[in-house]
């Protein structure tokens, strides 16, 4: 193991694997062959993936003595909302560095990081770096003024982190020793990477949503350190054509997918992590990449206040009000 730290208790474990008959129909597979992994009911600060993750690098930060955790995210972050609701709950305070400007992004995850108590510094229209950096330079103004800060890294993904889903990977055989394969969003990459490390690269299957120019790379990287077996960038299995024209936009693949999960379970995705996986799942139902008559899981990752945060989302599922268009 890369790091070391011991795990903080922040969600309720393990979170239910429900059947879902009616969206495997509607995307062409047997009724019993789809299976959603509920890790959208985490419990904690409205819930999600990062919860998981964040039960190590909280534990980690307070391993460590901080007193004050800093990390960085784009206006919608999930990540950034949950590592407000995690700080509060252990007692730290938390600051969250956003790409972009205040009042450009909707409400969503701000309104509930605000509820949280954290506090926000904004980063303008950066890069990737630099948004690290922005977050380096609060960490260290922090320090100089006597705080102690851990900084917790984009999307909370490291190879520590990753053990959340390495154990999620362990909770799912138990759940469902016959499974053929995982649907996964892909943004940081640490959710996959544990999934990998646990379940092998045969049996997970990434959506990539943007947040990476590459994601294979640093899946690998972030597995490695938790795999038995050997992690090759090159095996894993990741679709890339989901991403549309980048990260925030709300393609229709994505938008069709949002109202499919909607109408035959009633369960809401979101329009960036979700709605891409699953119009992914049914991209690779169409091509014949997953096929009916095997057990596939779609691991429902959260990111429901998200859907409040883009406007173009809220925009298209106040539509279907008006006119339900037919499934496809
Ligand atoms: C962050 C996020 C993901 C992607 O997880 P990574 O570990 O960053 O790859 C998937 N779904 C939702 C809802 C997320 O917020």
């Amino acid at each position: 193991m890369a790091e070391s730290g011991s795990r903080f208790p922040l969600g309720t474990w393990p979170t239910p694997l429900e059947q879902a008959p009616r969206l495997a129909a509607a995307i062409g597979l047997q009724p019993g062959d789809l299976w959603i992994k509920r890790d959208d009911l985490g419990g904690l600060g409205g819930g999600g993936n990062k919860v998981r993750k964040l039960e190590w690098t909280i534990g980690d930060a307070l391993a460590k003595g901080a007193d004050t955790v800093v990390t960085t995210g784009a206006p919608q972050s999930n990540h950034a909302r949950l590592t407000a609701a995690a700080a509060a709950r252990a007692g730290l305070d938390a600051v969250l560095v956003l790409a972009g400007r205040p009042g450009r992004s909707g409400s969503g995850n701000l309104a509930l990081a605000g509820l949280f108590g954290a506090s926000v510094v904004w980063a303008g229209d950066v890069s990737h770096e630099d948004l690290a950096e922005a977050a380096r330079e609060v960490a260290d103004d922090l320090s100089g003024r006597g705080a102690v800060p851990a900084l917790i890294p984009f999307g909370g993904s490291s190879a520590l982190s990753a053990r959340g889903y390495v154990e999620c990977g362990n909770e799912l055989l138990r759940q469902a020793p016959d499974l053929h394969e995982v649907v996964v969003a892909v943004g940081s990459g640490a959710t996959m990477a544990g999934l990998v490390a646990a379940l092998g690269d045969e049996r997970v299957f990434g959506v990539d949503c943007g947040a990476l120019d590459d994601p294979a790379p640093a899946v690998a990287e972030l597995a490695a350190p938790n795999a038995t077996a050997a992690v090759e960038a090159g095996r894993l299995r990741i679709r890339r054509e989901q991403v549309g024209a980048g990260y925030g936009e709300l393609t229709e693949p994505v938008a069709q997918a949002l109202y499919i999960a909607g109408r035959t379970e009633g369960i809401a995705l979101d329009p960036i992590y979700t709605g891409r996986a699953l119009a992914g799942l049914i991209a690779a139902v169409a091509d014949g990449s997953v096929v009916p008559g095997r057990k596939t899981i779609f691991l429902h990752s959260g990111g429901l206040p998200g859907l409040f945060g883009h406007p173009a989302a809220v925009a298209h599922a106040e539509a279907g009000l008006r006119a339900a268009p037919p499934l496809a």
